[in-house]
This record gives C-alpha cells, sequence and structure tokens, in this order.
C-alpha cells in the first residue's frame, strides 16, 4: 500500500502585514469577455468589502488575445504572474469559432497540472426553483486523463479511436483529494463512479485505488456505483450522494447535469485544484448576449471566489462572504434569472447584486443553512504524487497486430488462412482475430458486422511462453510481405502474472 501523501504547501501566504493584519495575498484576476468584466467587479467588490486581503494582479484572456495571435487565448507573459500567485480568479470567455484555437480552460489545466475540479451542487429552495430541494452534492472530476488526452487516430477508412489513458498516480491523486476534501469539510460519504464492468484494466483501477485509499479513511463511509445507474440516482435522488469522484469524462458531464438539477446552473462555482495552481470560475460562460447591460448574475463567480477564499485559508472572510450571499437569495434579491414573481422580492442588476450582497455582511441566512468554515483550515492542498511501492515484474507474452483489410465479404476466415500462410515457420502463431472486440476467428458467427478493422493477436508456440520484440517484428515483416496493412500493434503485457489486457470471448 502507498503511503498518504503529504499535502503540497499552499501558494504564497505571507504571515502578517503592517499592524498585525494578515499580509495581502496575490491572486491573478482575469475579468474576461462578454459579462466576464462587469461580474468580475462585483465579485472583487463582495472580497475587498468583506476584508479578504486579497491584492490583484490582472491579466487578459479571451477574445482579444487570440485575436492577437495567441491560440490558447492567454499570452506567454501572463504565465509568470500565474507561477508567482499560483491563485487565478477566472471570468468566463467567448470562444472563437472555427479551427485553430485552442480552449483556455484546456490549457490552463495541463499547464498547471489542475487535476481535481470540484463542483459543489447545491439546491436554494424554496428560493430558487429546483428540482430537488435540499440537494447537496460535491462533484470532484478528475481533469486531466481519461479520453481527454486528446490521443485520436484514424486507422482505416471506416474506424476511428480514442485513446482512454489512467494511470495509478493519476487515480491516486484525484481520489485522495476526493477523500479529503469530505475530511476537511465534514462530509459523511464519498462514492466512486466508473464502467469498471466494461473498462475493467481502466476504469478497474480508479475502481481499485478507491478501494486501496478508501480504506484509510474509516470515519468516511464508502461506496461505487457503476456510472449508469448511479448517473439515474444522481438525477433522481441526489440526496443520497455527499461527495462522488469520477474519472474524467463522466465528471465533464455529471458535473453539469448535477449543477443542472440542483436548479443553479447560473449560480455554480468551480475550483481548479492542483499542486503548482489553483483556478476558480463560474460554471457558465460569458453570455455576449446579455454583456454590458448590467443584467448579469455574478453569483457563480461569487461562490468560485469563496472557494478561492478557502483555499487560500481566508476562511473568515469566506464564512462572512458566503452567508451574506445566502442572506441574499433568502431576502428575494434576484436577478433576472432566477427572478421569480412567486417567490422573489425585487429584481436586481448585476450592481445592485452586489451591494445587496455587502450591506449583508456579517447577516446569516435564517431559513437556509449557514455555513462555518473551520478557523483557518484551508480545503485540502493537492496531494503529491505518490509512488506505487515496488515495480511490477513485466512479462511480454503476445501482440495484437490491427490491420485494415477490406477484401469483399470481409471473411475472417480468408484473412485467417493469409496470416497464418504468412506466419507458420515463426515462434509466434495466430491465436484469435476480433472485429470492434468480438472474436471473429476461430468459430466467429457469420452474423457479425465487420468493419474494416481487424485486431489480430498471436501468442507463442509454446503455451505461456515469453515473447520477444524480434519476434514481434518478425511478426509484422511477414504480415507486411503478404500484402496486409497493420496499422498498430499493442503489446500484451502480464505484469507480476497478471494479464495486463482484456482477454477475448472464448479466452
Ligand atoms: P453561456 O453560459 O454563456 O449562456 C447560456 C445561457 O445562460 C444564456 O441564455 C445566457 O444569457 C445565460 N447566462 C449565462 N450566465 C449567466 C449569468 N451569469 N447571468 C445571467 N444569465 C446567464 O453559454 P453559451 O451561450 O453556450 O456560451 C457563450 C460563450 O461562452 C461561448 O463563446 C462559449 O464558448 C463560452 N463559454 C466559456 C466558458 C468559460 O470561459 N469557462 C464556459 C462555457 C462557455
Amino acid at each position: 500500500m502507498s503511503a498518504p501523501a503529504a499535502p503540497s504547501p499552499l501558494p504564497t501566504q505571507p504571515a502578517s502585514g503592517a499592524k498585525g493584519a494578515p499580509a495581502k495575498i496575490a491572486v491573478t484576476v482575469a475579468r474576461g469577455d462578454g459579462i466576464g468584466p462587469e461580474i468580475m467587479d462585483a465579485t472583487l467588490r463582495v472580497l475587498d468589502a468583506c476584508g479578504a486581503g486579497l491584492e490583484y494582479e490582472f491579466i487578459d484572456i479571451g477574445e482579444r488575445v487570440y485575436a492577437a495571435g495567441h491560440s490558447s487565448g492567454i499570452a506567454p507573459e501572463s504565465w509568470n504572474s500565474l507561477r508567482k500567485t499560483k491563485v487565478f480568479l477566472k471570468a468566463p470567455i467567448t470562444t472563437p469559432q472555427g479551427g485553430g484555437f485552442k480552449s483556455l480552460n484546456v490549457t490552463t489545466r495541463k499547464t498547471l497540472g489542475l487535476y481535481a475540479n470540484v463542483r459543489p451542487c447545491v439546491a436554494y429552495h424554496p428560493y430558487v426553483r429546483c428540482k430537488h430541494p435540499g440537494m447537496d452534492v460535491v462533484i470532484v472530476r478528475e481533469n486531466e486523463e481519461d479520453t481527454y488526452a486528446g490521443i485520436e487516430h484514424r486507422q482505416t477508412a471506416e474506424v476511428t479511436q480514442c485513446l482512454k489513458l489512467i494511470s495509478r498516480p493519476g487515480c491516486e491523486k484525484i481520489v485522495r483529494y476526493a477523500f479529503e476534501y469530505a475530511r476537511s469539510f465534514g462530509r459523511r460519504k464519498v462514492t466512486c463512479f466508473t464502467k469498471d464492468n466494461i473498462m475493467k484494466a481502466t476504469d478497474g483501477l480508479f475502481h481499485k485505488v478507491f478501494d486501496e485509499i478508501g480504506a484509510q479513511y474509516p470515519e468516511i463511509e464508502k461506496e461505487h456505483w457503476i456510472v449508469d445507474i448511479g448517473a439515474a440516482k444522481l438525477a433522481d435522488t441526489p440526496g443520497v450522494f455527499d461527495v462522488i469522484v469520477m474519472p474524467n469524462l463522466y465528471g465533464d458531464i455529471l458535473s453539469d447535469v448535477g449543477a443542472q438539477i440542483a436548479g443553479s446552473v447560473g449560480l455554480a462555482g468551480s475550483a481548479n485544484i492542483g499542486e503548482h495552481g489553483a483556478m476558480f470560475e463560474a460554471i457558465h460562460g460569458s453570455a455576449p448576449r446579455r454583456a454590458g447591460q448590467d443584467l448579469a448574475n455574478p453569483s457563480g463567480l461569487m461562490l468560485a471566489a469563496v472557494q478561492m477564499l478557502v483555499h487560500l485559508g481566508r476562511t473568515e472572510a469566506a464564512e462572512r462572504f458566503h452567508n451574506a450571499w445566502l442572506r441574499t437569495i433568502e431576502d428575494g434579491i434576484h436577478t433576472y434569472d432566477i427572478f421569480d414573481a412567486a417567490i422573489s422580492r425585487e429584481k436586481v442588476g448585476t450592481r445592485a447584486f452586489a451591494d445587496a450582497v455587502i450591506a449583508r455582511l456579517g447577516q446569516k441566512p435564517t431559513k437556509l443553512a449557514p455555513v462555518a468554515y473551520a478557523a483557518g483550515r484551508t480545503g485540502p492542498a493537492a496531494v503529491v504524487e505518490i509512488k506505487a511501492a515496488s515495480k511490477p515484474v513485466k512479462r511480454l507474452v503476445g501482440v495484437d497486430v490491427f490491420v485494415d483489410w477490406d477484401k469483399p465479404g470481409r471473411d475472417a476466415a480468408s484473412l485467417a488462412s493469409i496470416i497464418e500462410k504468412a506466419t507458420g515457420s515463426l515462434e509466434l502463431k495466430l491465436k484469435m482475430i476480433t472485429n470492434r472486440g468480438v472474436k471473429v476467428w476461430p468459430e466467429g458467427f457469420p452474423e457479425t458486422f465487420c468493419t474494416d478493422h481487424w485486431r489480430c493477436r498471436f501468442v507463442h508456440k509454446t503455451q505461456g511462453g515469453t515473447v520477444t520484440h524480434a519476434q514481434v517484428v518478425s511478426v509484422l515483416n511477414a504480415v507486411a510481405a503478404a500484402g496486409l496493412d497493420f496499422i498498430k500493434t499493442e503489446h500484451l503485457c502480464e505484469f507480476d502474472g497478471e494479464a495486463g489486457y482484456s482477454k477475448g470471448q472464448g479466452e
């Protein structure tokens, strides 16, 4: 079992400033596009008024920066500020249409290693209409791995692939973060969603690490759901969940579902946490049609700013800000997007909403539950990478050779006969052929639909024999000499005697 990791240090945290007041903490701020500048100004005003003790370094991101020729929407010199402050409060930007542009969020997450995306999904019933009064779920999404590595290939006329990469350190970091989050905020349960009944190696690893690390948190309840039924349950009865941790793709989808069913997609903030920095933002976009009209709801960014204050250990300010915001919502002071004549008392614009929050600093909600952040206690810091206790013994036992083959009839037996003729004299032998994962040779079914993409599995003629790279190369040479177009190989390895590959049906 890996040793628990030490939390990494927080960003620049000067101990104290003049006259005993805590020294200011520098934060990088981007005002973004569309409604971004308005909601950021509103948020910064409340941050200043609640005694957050921050100073801001402004950087430019978004439309103007893209237009100046920076394909990620951020200028190279802005990274200096982010590297220095390690904390980024970011307003939404307008993503340009068309090719050639990269997502600023993806670039920032990957560059700073922001592996944990934390999104609280909270209902504010009866003050904001929602499907599930009482919903209070935190979704912790892995942010760097899975299909989001963006490694995709077109391999044949008909078939494309996307690699799903899940690493043990990646799983350990995110799962430990979820448990540390639960511990820091007094949450009772952590649930894991995966699809490990199908993806036994990748999602199976995530689940396995969840079980291993979960065992180190005896006070926290643990459970695992297959993501499909888990998602249905989340949409139907979110009250059974508390913190949910999941791989990137499921987390991307379900964190939006979670925010939407809480009734608060325009009210949700999110944190992206990593070892080298943290980014805080609203989950909505730049709403260009609402820009410049003093209409937009600044709540999503405000709640992201509260997450930032907790991250920085400015818990007193976080509590004042959050409780004043809750009181404002409870008092029926609502922007147009959540205004409801039957519930709301006053329809306000962006600036007036910020004024209302500032006026309530020091007050608590009386109907909604007030928040309390343990004094000086930060949220969990990013967890450093954990090294596996020992390297497993790796042994090559075969190879899958993928070929692009499109002869009339697409008869697997014909393909097998060509391959067996070409490789018959070698040390490796053809064991099976699959098409889109379905075994089509030997003993395939004529009903199986076949594409032009075939996986041909080779193993040693001596059962269980170790395979060498030279033997793999001989197979490839023979396959190519037979006129077959091989498009990729995947090695079949055992780790400590355990197969590190999915076995075909019937094996
Ligand atoms: P959007 O979130 O900007 O708007 C969706 C709807 O919600 C619109 O009707 C809008 O008026 C409303 N809305 C959103 N935020 C609101 C707020 N704070 N107050 C009141 N109403 C609000 O999504 P979209 O229209 O699909 O995207 C607009 C632009 O934002 C696009 O260029 C998109 O790429 C970008 N975007 C950026 C981010 C980001 O920077 N993190 C995230 C999502 C979308």
